[in-house]
């Protein structure tokens, strides 16, 4: 399995550096995990739009889901030929937002477009060679995280979430845990929805992953892999770019 990192900026983009955006690939089959801004550019560096078998995405927050926006544009009016509609899997309040932005004609051209399974509590789907199982989290807002599992290895990827039990369940004994540490410091009171990189590095210890990568990172944090390694026997990592991880 292999997990290219289109994009990792939080809560926009900078330039070279697009929002949440994941390539998952194994066998013959590549699915796109959080379509955050910019990351439909840097997808095609590595996949076409019309050979993907699936997009997932973890909420509705523009940071991880607003280039569909486009990518609809180019499934639809462009050069590129899918052979169905691309097998898109959302929580149950985005696809209203798609069709608010796109206007009204798009409640039926969206179904010619995107075969759209939407999320409700725990779910899992076989996607050709990767089987994806997801769970919702704490985000103050319907969102999910995932588990994605190919050839042996599994990676288990956050969403944006306040530490919660099914991120941790979702996690267990993952070949990697790529979670997200949108605080520098969580605030005090009520309305936690996300993971600071010392929340991170627990949640991977308790789950038993074997690796962490740390991702949509709070850009006043210093040394978020530090921080977390404090609480992390396994292997620390920040998602970057372009980088690519082979897993087994
Ligand atoms: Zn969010
Ligand atoms: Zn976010």
């Amino acid at each position: 399995m292999r997990l290219t990192v289109l994009g990792a900026s939080t809560p926009y983009p900078r330039p070279d550096a697009p929002c949440s955006g994941y390539l998952v690939q194994h066998g013959r089959t590549s699915v796109w995990v959080d379509a955050g801004t910019g990351t439909l550019a840097e997808l095609q560096r590595h996949v076409s739009l019309d050979s993907l078998d699936a997009i997932w995405i973890s909420h509705a927050h523009a940071d991880h889901s607003a280039d569909l926006l486009t990518a609809y544009y180019a499934l639809r009016f462009s050069e590129l030929a899918p052979a169905g509609p691309v097998p898109l899997i959302v929580p149950p309040n985005l696809v209203d937002r798609l069709v608010t932005f796109l206007g009204p004609g798009a409640v039926k051209t969206l179904p010619k477009v995107f075969d759209i399974t939407q999320m409700g509590g725990f779910g899992e789907l076989v996607i050709g060679d990767l089987a994806l199982e997801w769970g919702p989290v704490d985000h103050g807002m319907p969102a999910y995280a995932l588990r994605i599992t190919g050839g042996g290895a599994s990676v288990a990827y956050s969403g944006d979430t306040a530490p919660c039990g099914s991120l941790v369940e979702l996690a267990a004994g993952a070949t990697l845990l790529l979670c997200e540490a949108g605080y520098d410091v969580a605030p005090p009171s009520n309305g936690v929805v996300h993971c600071t990189p010392e929340d991170a590095a627990r949640i991977a210890t308790t789950a038993g992953a074997h690796r962490l990568l740390l991702t949509h990172v709070d850009a006043g944090i210093a040394d978020a892999a530090g921080r977390a390694a404090k609480s992390f026997a396994g292997s620390v990592g920040i998602a970057i770019p372009g980088q690519v991880i082979s897993l087994a």
